[in-house]
């Protein structure tokens, strides 16, 4: 397994559309390998292909806690295809829109068709916590990031804060 970089907004790459999977082979499972490690590097309980800069519809979850065995789950292709009109509020934070949280409100539950890691074809329902990770990852394969669901002016001020935060030099202390 190989830690990559994450790519941080305003990265153009991110809001590039990410292309289906035709078949989930070594490749791809190295790719999700890869992104399991660097998403529990990073801290985070999910991540997409395209936040490491490769624009495949692949995303990684795992929402177990630290002291619990790691439960992750990988989704290649996923489509929603049923959710409910019932909404649930997370504050949600972003590996590639680092230190910055928002209340974002998506549908309760959601069923969702994928391909897993070994390339079945999968059905499931997801709800709570999961089921909004499962949608904001799927934005990420639209180049879509949780704070386009904010009013312009605090998505401008977010976009600024990180761009001057990438124009710092390292610092370091000898
Ligand atoms: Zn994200």
């Amino acid at each position: 397994m190989t830690l990559r970089k994450i790519l941080i907004e305003p990265d153009p790459v991110l809001r590039q559309i990410s292309k289906p999977v035709i078949q989930v082979g070594d490749k791809e499972r190295k790719i999700m390998d890869d992104m399991l490690e660097t998403m529990y590097k990073a801290n985070g309980i999910g991540l997409a292909a395209i936040q490491i800069g490769i624009p495949k519809r692949i995303i990684v979850i795992d929402i177990s806690k630290k002291e619990e065995k790691k439960n992750p789950i990988y989704f290649v292709n996923p489509v929603i295809k049923n959710k409910k009109k019932e909404l649930l509020t997370y504050e949600e934070g972003c590996l590639s829109v680092p230190n910055q949280f928002a209340e974002i409100d998506r549908p309760i539950e959601c069923e969702v068709e994928y391909l897993d890691y070994n390339n079945k074809k999968k059905n499931s329902k997801f709800s709570g916590l999961l089921a909004t990770c499962i949608q904001h990852e799927m934005d990420h394969l639209e180049g879509i990031l949780f704070i386009d669901y904010l009013s312009k002016l605090k998505k401008t001020m977010i976009i600024k804060k990180l761009s001057k935060q990438k124009d710092k030099v390292d610092r370091i202390v000898v």
